[in-house]
């Protein structure tokens, strides 16, 4: 720590507000020691200086605050959601997930009650991943069990995005009979009707939630959904940059109307998902096809995201070893060298960021071979993003070599050690025992890691919480409360700047935002606590009472002290 001021503003500048607190934290190259001040200009940060200093930049139309004792960070910045997916969902369905509910009795409880809503005559329920892993009796719920519940009104929980359990009620209206036949296709990969021994349907169904007749919700509730998803789970919780995995082209449209009117107030950065949302061919194009019409600053088309596999729960992540359940073999890859090398081709030269999920290793290294080819191939953009990299590192020199080589920037989950990190030996084995999420390691051999939510179906309740991601990585808890491999646990300090520069540089936008220094904007949170110096089990118990997005308050929690006009400042 020093005393010099991080970046003072240039002499003479008048500022349209300065903030005062008992600690800036700037996450930039030096933090000031004592009350400082954030000066903002224009919408930027001009500088930030001891409190004793601010006053030369205070004029008559300048607006002075003081958040007295409390802390200014930099916004959080979350370079991988799917927020219109999560806040689809989150409007769509009846909250399910453990542990709020610890039982399959909570469960059928909470349906229960949500029967006067009923929606069409169905009730859906979202429940989070590995949900058979976090209730109580380590089982789904059954078909009997939702038929206790009732037997007219069709009920579904979505245990995430591809596993969901249906009522005979359900199964009756999705025509998923004794002798049903499956199609061999939906959106997510092949789906699958479980049955029990005699050949009845047991109401659990794989890969199967866009052939089921669940209400879904109209445009308009749609995009009320999408401005409301935002607010509750990023912008109140301090994430005032979103990295967005588009999922539809009325989406885009829905965010455009909501940031030009005033009604979402994140910064979002959209990667469009080829092909699912639009082909390659019209994501490089996107300026003529899609013209958005908000300041680009606050919504533009940034990336294209594309799968190179797919999940560990499903087992189709595409891995070296096979798995345990020699059925499933090594997993599956959903790319080829040659469309890697297109994308990466295509992407450069429309300036947009490539951004290659590949969850197991034999993806990675596949998908990095596939960019060392096209290394050097002409455009401007920023470096390869490749989701997930980081999570499992079977062998740690042959994966991290191959990034370098590649030169790509992975993008792990931190808040998946909680979400599934134990259970993964189960389906893996040894493979994975103590390879998981090697933080230590990759910061200490000079990584640039980020944290983000990647929330979308079967997400935890905690799942867009920063503060929740930050304890994740200097504890390192699972579900069940075991540490995970605890020798790679990061100090406090590391962990904010993953979920601030580290996540603008994912996203290849550190010189705007992620750190409060001269020139970036001016998105930033007052804290009721200091988190460098809270105990780590307090990490997540800190509040965001108000956040700043180019200069204006765009938050305030309810019940936290409003911050004070000063007479004076020191
Ligand atoms: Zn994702």
């Amino acid at each position: 720590m020093s005393a010099a001021p991080s970046a003072t503003a240039p002499d003479g500048l008048v500022a349209d507000l300065v903030v005062r607190a008992a600690t800036v934290l700037t996450m930039g190259s030096t933090e000031l020691e004592g009350p400082a001040a954030v000066i903002v200009r224009d919408g930027l940060v001009a500088g930030v200086v001891p409190a004793a200093e601010a006053t030369r930049y205070i004029g008559p139309a300048t607006r002075v605050l003081d958040a007295g004792e409390r802390t200014i960070m930099p916004g959080f910045v979350d370079p991988h959601a799917h927020v219109e997916v999560a806040s689809r969902v989150a409007s769509e369905t009846v909250d399910c997930r453990a542990p709020g509910r610890a039982s399959i009795d909570d469960v059928c409880d909470t349906l229960r009650e949500a029967l006067p809503d009923a929606r069409d005559g169905w009730i859906v329920g979202q429940a989070n991943l590995f949900f058979d892993q976090k209730l109580r009796e380590r089982r789904l719920p059954s078909r009997e069990d939702l038929d206790r519940v009732s037997r007219n009104t069709a009920i579904a929980i979505r245990a995430g995005g591809h596993l969901t359990v249906l009522n005979s009620k359900a199964l009756e209206l999705a025509g998923i009979t004794r002798d049903h036949e499956v199609v061999d296709h939906s959106i997510t990969g092949k789906p699958t009707v479980h049955r029990s021994d005699d050949g009845e349907p047991t109401g659990v169904v794989a890969e199967m939630d866009n052939l089921v007749p669940w209400p879904t919700l109209d445009e308009g509730e749609r995009a009320a959904a999408m401005t409301r998803g935002i607010a509750d789970l990023f912008t109140s919780r301090g994430v005032t940059t979103i990295g967005e995995i588009s999922e539809t082209v009325t989406g885009l449209h829905a965010y455009d109307d909501a940031v030009r009117s005033g009604r979402l107030n994140s910064r979002i950065l959209v990667y469009l998902w080829t092909p699912g949302t639009v082909s390659l061919d019209q994501a490089c194009a996107h300026e003529e096809l899609l013209p958005l019409e908000a300041s680009p600053d606050r919504l533009r088309v940034h990336g294209v995201k594309m799968f190179a596999d797919g999940g560990y729960s499903a087992r189709k992540a595409a891995l070296i070893e096979p798995y345990l359940d020699r059925a499933y073999g090594r997993g599956e890859l959903a790319l080829t060298q040659p469309q890697v090398a297109t994308a990466l081709r295509r992407t450069r030269e429309a300036g947009l960021q490539l951004a290659i999920h590949a969850n197991g290793d034999r993806a990675q290294l596949e998908v990095c071979e596939a960019l060392i080819a096209v290394r050097d191939a002409p455009g401007r953009a920023p470096r390869t993003r490749v989701e997930h990299a980081g999570n499992l590192m079977p062998d740690y020199h042959q994966l991290t070599s191959a990034w370098a080589a590649a030169d790509i920037i992975p993008v792990p989950q931190p808040v998946f050690i909680h979400n599934f990190s134990e259970f993964i030996p189960g389906y893996v084995g040894d493979y994975a025992t103590e390879r998981q999420f090697p933080f230590r390691r990759l910061i200490d051999d000079g990584w640039a890691l980020s944290g983000s939510s990647d929330v979308w179906v079967g997400s935890e309740s905690c799942q867009t919480e920063p503060f929740f991601s930050i304890r994740t990585c200097v504890q390192r808890r699972t579900f069940h409360g075991h540490e995970l491999s605890p020798e790679q646990a990061i100090s406090i300090a590391e962990a904010l700047w993953m979920h601030t520069v580290g996540g603008a540089t994912a996203l290849g936008v550190q010189d705007t935002r992620g750190s409060l220094e001269a020139g970036r904007y001016a998105d930033f949170l007052i804290l009721d606590a200091n988190p460098m110096h809270v105990h780590p089990d307090d990490l997540d118990r800190i509040q965001v009472d108000e956040v700043f997005v180019a200069g204006q308050s765009v938050h305030a929690r309810r019940s936290a002290p409003p911050l004070t006009t000063p007479h004076h400042l020191a």
